[in-house]
């Protein structure tokens, strides 16, 4: 059996463009999170991914809503939350890497915190891929400057940082705002038992995936015990 550190995305069912910009990223090995968790992605399947900062999961799903975009059609289809304006903006740029090779795909990033109407304008035409805070995002789905009928791919980036930021009725809200029929993938650095019951609420039969922390990134915590 090849190991993980072996298998190249080539070995994925990806578009010749994703591959291509896989190559210019640079990116010769799947990372672990992304050799477990793209080819259920790429099935369709909902996933629950225990994943840091620096594990690779931002290409993980990137490259799975971008594998199943449509250009042609003019719809928002891929909608990814993340807890602040800093990560949406670092998601955007990396999306817009990996697209770089699709033509036309229309990214936008909806955070709170800016303007309403430079937004507002942007939305004059629907984009396919929406990366934003969720406040920001249920106030345009409500407002119907956003249209969420057409999403198929939910992505909760850093899912347990939102639900501290008390996103949580907002994240609700959203989901009963768009496409029943979507994929959910979810994205957290902790499991406490609220990630869970989300899970339980918006997922349906998801792959669960966790990457067992390798010793160099746990801190290093000396213990001494003086006998007095
Ligand atoms: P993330 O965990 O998504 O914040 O990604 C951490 C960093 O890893 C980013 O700078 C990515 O460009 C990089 N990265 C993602 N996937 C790979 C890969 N397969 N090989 C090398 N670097 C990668």
């Amino acid at each position: 059996m090849r190991s993980w550190s072996m298998t190249a995305f080539d070995t994925l069912p990806l578009k010749p463009e994703l591959l291509a910009s896989v190559q210019t990223l640079g990116y010769s090995t799947m990372t672990p999170i992304q050799t477990q968790s793209l080819p259920a992605m790429l099935e369709g399947r909902d996933v629950i991914a225990q994943a840091q900062t620096g594990s690779g999961k931002t290409a993980a799903f990137g490259l799975s809503l971008l594998q199943s975009l449509n250009v042609e059609t003019i719809r928002l289809q891929a909608l990814v939350l993340c807890p602040t304006r800093e990560l949406a903006d670092q998601v955007s740029k990396a999306i817009r890497k990996l697209a770089a090779n699709i033509p036309n795909v229309k990214l936008l990033t909806l955070c709170g915190g800016m303007p309403l109407g430079p937004q507002l304008a942007s939305l004059s035409h629907d984009p396919h891929i929406v990366v934003g805070t969720p406040g920001r995002v249920q106030e345009h789905l409500k407002r119907g400057s956003l249209h969420g009928g057409g999403i198929k791919v939910l992505v909760l980036d850093e899912a347990d940082r939102m639900l501290d930021m008390g996103f949580s009725e907002a994240i609700d809200d959203i989901i009963g705002r768009i496409a029943k029929h979507h994929q959910t993938l979810l994205f957290s650095a902790t499991y406490p038992d609220e990630i869970r019951a989300v899970s339980a609420r918006v997922q349906r039969n998801p792959i669960e995936i966790t990457i067992e922390t390798s010793t160099e990134t746990k801190p290093a915590i000396e213990q001494q015990f003086i006998d007095v």
